[in-house]
């Protein structure tokens, strides 16, 4: 059976940093689930800091609450990261009004790790 992964594992949350992963020897951005670089297939890789920037491509409302923090209704993003991976947000209340497919936001890790996007005037 194929080994399963959450679309988190893009990603990873240090002292309240959006950590990326890129490929040593190309500098392409890499999953963290995978475990050779998809151009070069070398296994060397280093961590950086992502500057948060991006564009939604998908987005989506959520009418269940399943977090008491986190009342319905919300909206969750999908953003790529200018960095060239993506990432699954939720999307702050003051700015789901204004974000639309393409927008361009920026995403910050939020209390309890978890990621939000805001709308970039
Ligand atoms: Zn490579």
């Amino acid at each position: 059976m194929a080994e399963q992964h959450t679309y988190t594992q893009n990603i990873a949350i240090k002292d309240g940093k959006l950590f990326l992963r890129r490929c040593v020897n190309t500098g392409i951005p890499v999953n963290y689930f995978h475990q050779r670089c998809p151009c070069c297939w070398d296994n060397k890789f280093e961590s950086f800091v992502s500057n948060g920037m991006g564009k939604i491509i998908s987005l989506v409302t959520y009418h269940r609450t399943y977090k008491d923090s986190i009342p319905s209704p919300y909206d969750v993003a999908v953003v790529r990261l200018f960095e060239g991976l993506e990432v699954i947000v939720r999307v702050d209340q003051n700015s789901r009004k204004h974000v639309l497919m393409g927008s361009s936001v920026f995403v910050e890790v939020a209390d309890e790790g978890l990621l939000l996007v805001h709308l970039v005037e």
